[in-house]
């Protein structure tokens, strides 16, 4: 059987299917079994939360550290409460299932806890959530795949991969992803290709059609999924996936080389990261530096805000992996498909057109403040971070983030906490809003990064993940091309670099556009550094000045690609 979805991150991976399903936490079919029958149900429920809650606590205090694993620890004595296993108990007395008697329980101390004008307890609050639904889990018997611990060989099949669950991936033991939902720029696809697994996202109805333990082959490249192939199939799969990996060994030679075209013009090529750790893999890449730092995913797969060291520690080790080259951070940009649920965002019909990003953060002061103050001070070492803010329309998001970031410097200022001072303030262009005004918003900042994936959905009035008009999402439209050349002619006027950071920045078909328009950075993911340098080394700038005169001629989409197809040797 052959499936068919969008082809999202390079790669053949074989493997073995592990189907993670959502969990279904009903229990009005549950009947009551008798009150012992309950509270033994209940106790060999704890008995295994327990169990599993501590093994995961060890598994995070070796890969993450022990901070975190103590929230795990903490659930457990929670759990452990004996006043709250009482109440319990007597939910069971008066006629409750054990499931019944969690819910009731743990939605009473949650709310207790909620109704707090305190952080910690707020925190609390999302503790209790969380061991309500692990214990409804248990109980119901549908306990769901640990992704952070699956066999050797797994091909991860979900309905959608959400960059939580992308976060803690253990990426060694994953062979493959395939999903029902997601586009070539979904976080999910983005996180896919950061760590290098072959995807294909937004397979029809792939969850009914596979099972656990059914063999796959991932093409990510062609984006096609074979499920239980013949020998000769699987052969075949063998040699393509060798070649990959060959043609990955060829691009070595550019690792230590310099960016430059065929006339030996430099330009700067960076990574894009989502987290401290993923530095290391960048500097290994033969990245220049880090042109997108994905904050947002410091703040995911944990049960509360980062705390201003935690965040300190995480940017102050990124600054010094990268000593001598610039790490452009991106401020929080919460939203759209990614969802951080204990800071109890609202629901929203247009998430993508909602309270997100620089909008979220201006209006909640303190939490972003958190951020700038741990910022500044990382930055204080190295000095080699910029500050980025994403999802910016207007003026007055500068300038009120601006000033924010004084009173931050103030407020360092009279602790005595060293900070840097002169740290530079860029923005994202992302949306058509600040494309248009660019030369506006290029008096009042320090630099600009091109955000394509945004731009390209907002311009085109397309949502980035929803398969069903994936073809009408697309760079080569003449408007997002021309809104591109726009912001860098914006740029270039007004005396301040600009990059790019959205995946276009890597497509081989844009790279002699973009070079003669005079883009001074490209950034993209670790994997891609590598082609990246060699595409932009086989250009001289009049053939390149030539094919995008040709392109910029050209009236449609399907035209430009078509054009650029036949142009660029890819
Ligand atoms: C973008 O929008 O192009 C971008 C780089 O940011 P993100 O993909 O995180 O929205
Ligand atoms: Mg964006």
């Amino acid at each position: 059987m052959i499936l068919r979805g969008i082809a999202a991150s390079d790669g053949i991976g074989i493997g073995k299917a592990v189907c993670v399903r959502e969990q279904n936490l009903d229990y009005s079919a549950v009947k009551y079994g008798g009150k012992e029958v309950e509270k033994d149900r209940l106790q060999s429920a704890i008995s295994q939360f327990n169990e599993k809650t501590a093994a995961m606590a060890e598994h995070i205090r070796t890969q993450v550290g022990q901070k975190e694993s103590e929230i795990l620890t903490g659930q457990i004595m929670m759990l452990g409460d004996p006043f709250m296993q009482s109440q319990m108990g007597d939910a069971i007395e008066a006629g409750q299932c054990a499931e019944a008697a969690v819910d009731q329980i743990c939605t009473m101390y949650a709310d207790m806890f909620a109704g707090v004008d305190d952080e910690l307890m707020r925190q609390r609050a999302t503790d209790v959530q969380d061991i309500r639904s692990r214990m409804l889990a248990i109980l119901l018997g549908v306990d769901s795949v640990d992704v952070s611990r699956l066999p050797a060989g797994s091909v991860l099949v979900a309905r959608d991969l959400t960059p939580s669950m992308t976060v803690g991936l253990d990426k060694e033991h994953v062979a493959a992803i395939l999903t029902e939902v997601g586009g070539r720029t979904s976080h999910s696809a983005i996180l896919a290709r950061a760590l290098e697994l072959p995807a294909v996202l937004s397979v029809p109805r792939v969850m009914e059609q596979l099972k656990d333990g059914d063999g796959v082959i991932v093409d990510g490249s062609e984006g096609i999924a074979l499920i239980n192939p013949d020998q000769r199939t699987l052969a075949e799969y063998l040699n393509k996936q060798e070649a990959f990996r060959q043609q990955k060994a060829l691009l070595a030679v550019y690792r230590d080389r310099e960016t430059v075209d065929a006339e030996g013009n430099r330009y700067a090529l960076y990574a894009n990261i989502g987290s401290a750790a993923e530095a290391e893999a960048a500097a290994a890449s033969g990245a220049e530096g880090i042109g997108l730092f994905r904050t947002e995913f410091l703040f995911m797969d944990r049960t509360s805000v980062p705390t201003e060291t935690e965040q300190y520690e995480a940017y102050l080790a990124v600054s010094r992996m990268m000593a001598g080259k610039e790490v452009i951070i991106r401020t929080l940009d919460v939203g759209g498909d990614k969802a951080v649920d204990y800071l109890g965002m609202a629901r929203e019909d247009n998430p993508f057109l909602g309270h997100r990003a620089i909008r979220y953060c201006l209006d909640n002061p303190n939490l972003y403040k958190v951020q700038l103050r741990a910022l500044l001070r990382a930055g204080a070492e190295e000095k080699n971070i910029k500050i980025m803010l994403p999802l910016v329309t207007s003026l007055e998001e500068i300038r009120g983030a601006r000033a924010l970031l004084e009173t931050c410097k103030a407020e360092l200022e009279a602790e005595g906490l060293p900070y840097h001072k002169e740290i530079p303030l860029g923005i994202m262009v992302e949306t058509p809003a600040a494309a248009l005004i660019a030369d506006l918003l290029a008096r009042e900042c320090d630099f600009f990064s091109i955000g394509t994936n945004d731009l390209t959905q907002y311009t085109m009035a397309v949502d980035r993940g929803n398969a069903q008009v994936e073809n009408l999402y697309t760079t080569f439209h003449p408007a997002v091309l021309r809104s591109i050349r726009n912001v860098i002619t914006a740029a270039k006027e007004a005396g301040i670099p600009v990059g790019m950071c959205g995946e276009a920045a890597a497509d081989p078909k844009l790279i002699p556009l973009l070079m003669t328009w005079g883009l001074d950075e490209f950034s993209v993911s670790a994997s891609a550094v590598l082609s990246t340098r060699a595409q932009i080394s086989r250009w001289h700038s009049g053939q390149a000045a030539q094919v995008t005169q040709e392109a910029m001629g050209l009236s449609t989409a399907a035209g430009v690609e078509g054009y650029l197809k036949s142009a660029v040797q890819c």
